[in-house]
């Protein structure tokens, strides 16, 4: 009996649930979806995946913390975002380990992109002065005219998997701190991490239901676009859902930021310094298994640039030590799940297939010990051209491929051309080049020797084109933008000795 205890035992997998005004609950769903180790390709746990009414329970859970949170004064909302602060920085180390268990990506970089979400919740912290308004003293005789901003209500975010803390910290620290209340529906492929980020805003003092967790599928995600409470979305993703999540929640009234997927340029001129580029260029494409939306995974190699850089990224793509995320040595993991292994080897094999040459070949990669693990090898494929499939789709893996154009020029031609605007980056010594690179192309973050350019957190976050639908970046002055509106006063207090001056005509100042 005993024995057969401990078997179900081991054969049970933890239940993650969704975190409802400052409660776990198991919602009323029966359905679940698996959350995988993608390095042991195991199942490590179930996640719930909400119905429509488990949405509406957390929608009215921020619907009603947001009376008096937004009522709360900004000195008070501002002790409790330093309070996270500390809490989010000394569990950083734990934060990471729950990123690397469920995404894959190697510790180091989970550590990385917990410290890129705590500068927005630090950047957040300063929300006094972000929501400072104006003043204009006596605009007209006795009229002055000030303006402020205000918190929209209930806003709600939607996020990717491949970062499962930072992209939810783009949003939540910069609406909170405005005075709004959150639902967050975040990846239900790496959801733990949201999970412990709710129970530290817990322990820091926020008010149950001002932040609220919610697991998911297409079906959360379309009763968020459906509620009339919720007043503005930000999503993260790919660039069908992002345009999908754009059209039907403007259309339900609701403001909404929408980014999409990418395709990243880096342009490497023959006067730039071949090892330094082929050094990032290595970084940039195959660090997080290539799967960051500011990867680079197009080089454009001008002119006689083209075959030694080829040669000098081979080099190092060979050189990159694939392993467990919890491995110390790992530099680069497996990618998230199976479908993701074998989307990005069918891309591979038609790159090849359509003519061009892999020049390293991560398909079949293993892993020694981790067989079952979800890896793909670092990759590069050249001689790539535009109508390849390899190059058309967005591919979110390990595989750089390699495009070659005779100047900066066509270079940039061939950037614009792409339907995707998130990131690019130029590798060259030529002030000359990179300010025409700079200025020239359709792109919303360039990088000049700095092939991720992923701004600081003071600044906003977003792409042009099919990489971003709505007109607001994240974070940085545009977050705030995004979830405030504003207010202008005119006031008149009238002396009693003071006539009367109305009049029917519009008025105008004297
Ligand atoms: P995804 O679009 O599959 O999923 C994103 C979110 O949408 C998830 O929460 C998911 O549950 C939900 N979703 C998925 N299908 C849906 C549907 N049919 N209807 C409604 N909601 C749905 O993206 P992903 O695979 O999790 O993440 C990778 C993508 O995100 C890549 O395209 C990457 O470029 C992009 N990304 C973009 C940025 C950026 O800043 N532009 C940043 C990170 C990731």
């Amino acid at each position: 009996m005993d024995i057969q205890h401990g078997a179900d035992e081991e054969d049970s997998v933890r239940t993650i649930e969704h975190w409802i005004a400052g409660k776990t609950t198991s919602g009323t769903s029966e359905r679940t979806a698996a959350v995988y180790d993608p390095a042991s390709g195991r199942q490590q746990a179930e996640v719930v995946l909400a119905t429509a009414e488990d949405v509406r329970e957390a929608v009215a859970a921020a619907g009603e913390a947001f009376s008096a949170w937004s009522q709360t004064s900004v000195s008070a909302r501002t002790k409790i975002l330093f309070a996270f602060r500390e809490l989010v920085n000394r569990h950083a180390d734990e934060i990471a380990g729950l990123i690397t268990d469920e995404h894959g990506k190697v510790l180091s970089d989970a550590r990385g992109e917990v410290q890129r979400g705590l500068e927005v919740v630090e950047f957040a912290s300063g929300i006094a002065s972000l929501l400072k308004g104006d003043y204009s003293d006596q605009v007209s005789t006795d009229v002055d005219t000030y303006s402020f901003r205000e918190p929209l209500g209930v806003v709600a975010g939607i996020t990717p998997f491949n970062f499962p803390a930072m992209v939810p910290m783009w949003m939540f620290p910069v609406a909170i701190a405005c005075g709004n209340t959150f639902v967050l529906k975040p990846s239900e492929r790496d959801p733990s991490a949201s999970m412990r980020l709710a129970e530290l805003w817990q322990q820091a003092g926020l008010p149950d239901g001002v932040f609220n967790v919610v697991h998911g599928d297409k079906v959360a995600v379309d009763a968020l676009l459906d509620a009339p409470e919720v007043a503005a979305i930000s999503f993260v993703g790919s660039t069908p859902i992002a345009r999908y999540i754009h059209e039907r929640g403007t259309a339900n009234g609701k403001r909404v930021q929408a980014l999409g997927g990418a395709k990243n340029h880096a342009i490497v001129l023959p006067d730039a310094d071949l090892d330094f580029a082929a050094d990032h260029l290595a970084a940039a494409s195959f660090g997080s298994a290539g799967e960051r939306c500011m990867a680079i995974s197009a080089a454009v190699a001008v002119g006689a640039a083209g075959d030694r850089i080829v040669e000098a990224v081979n080099d190092r793509a060979r050189a990159v030590r694939v392993g467990a995320g919890r491995d110390a040595d790992s530099e680069m993991g497996p990618v998230v799940t199976r479908e993701a292994q074998q989307r990005i080897v069918g891309l591979i094999d038609a790159g090849e297939a359509q003519g061009g040459r892999v020049t390293v070949d991560g398909r079949g990669f293993t892993v020694p010990g981790h067989e079952d693990g979800f890896f793909v090898g670092p990759t590069v494929i050249d001689a790539v051209r535009p109508e390849m499939d390899v190059y058309r789709e967005e591919v979110f893996g390990p595989v750089l491929s390699v495009l070659r154009t005779d100047s900066v020029d066509e270079a940039i031609a061939l950037i614009n051309a792409n339907p995707y605007g998130n990131g690019t980056a130029i590798f060259t010594s030529s002030g000359e080049a990179a300010r025409r690179f700079q200025r020239g192309v359709h792109v919303g973050m360039i990088g000049i020797n700095v092939p991720v350019p992923v701004p600081m957190a003071f600044y906003s976050f977003g792409g042009w084109k099919d990489s971003l639908f709505g007109d607001k970046h994240v974070h940085g002055p545009e977050g705030v933008a995004f979830y405030t509106r504003a207010k202008v006063v005119t006031a008149r207090w009238p002396h009693v000795s003071h006539a009367s001056e109305a009049s029917f005509h519009f008025p105008t100042s004297k």
